[in-house]
């Protein structure tokens, strides 16, 4: 399988990975809320050796958000990428971040717990773009 590609909002930072090594989750924690600004972030585990960054490396900038977290995000635009824990053996991406389709579907929403009294799902409406 060719790598899949991903890259913050203004292009500048550009990673690839081999594979997400572990199921996507929707995590509502508060500290992914404050990072990304979004009811809950979608991230995955992937190991270190299948996780490459192919540009613009010196434009991260990183924020510790609870002792030995690292949340690694472009300093020009702003997009949270990946962050990490330096004692484990993977890594996790922002997988919103992806370019490419990885294949997988999310498995689950974990930190629910500390969900804003504003999210809902139910009677929400959608639409394609703007509403009409
Ligand atoms: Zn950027
Ligand atoms: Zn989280």
């Amino acid at each position: 399988m060719p790598p899949l590609h991903g890259s913050c909002l203004c292009q500048a930072i550009g990673y690839e990975l081999d594979q997400l090594d572990m199921p996507i989750s929707h995590c509502h924690c508060h500290t992914c809320r404050k990072a990304h600004g979004a009811a809950f972030a979608s991230t995955a585990g992937v190991m270190r050796e299948h996780f490459r960054w192919i540009k613009g490396a010196d434009l991260l900038s990183s924020f510790q958000s609870s002792p030995g977290k690292r949340r690694h995000f472009c300093s020009r635009c702003g997009s949270q990428l990946m962050a990490e824990r330096l004692a484990q053996p993977h890594v996790i991406v922002r997988v919103a971040t992806l370019d490419d389709d990885p294949g997988l579907r999310p498995q689950a929403h974990i930190w629910t717990a500390h969900d804003v009294p504003w999210l809902a799902y139910a009677d929400v409406e959608e639409w394609d773009e703007w509403p009409t």
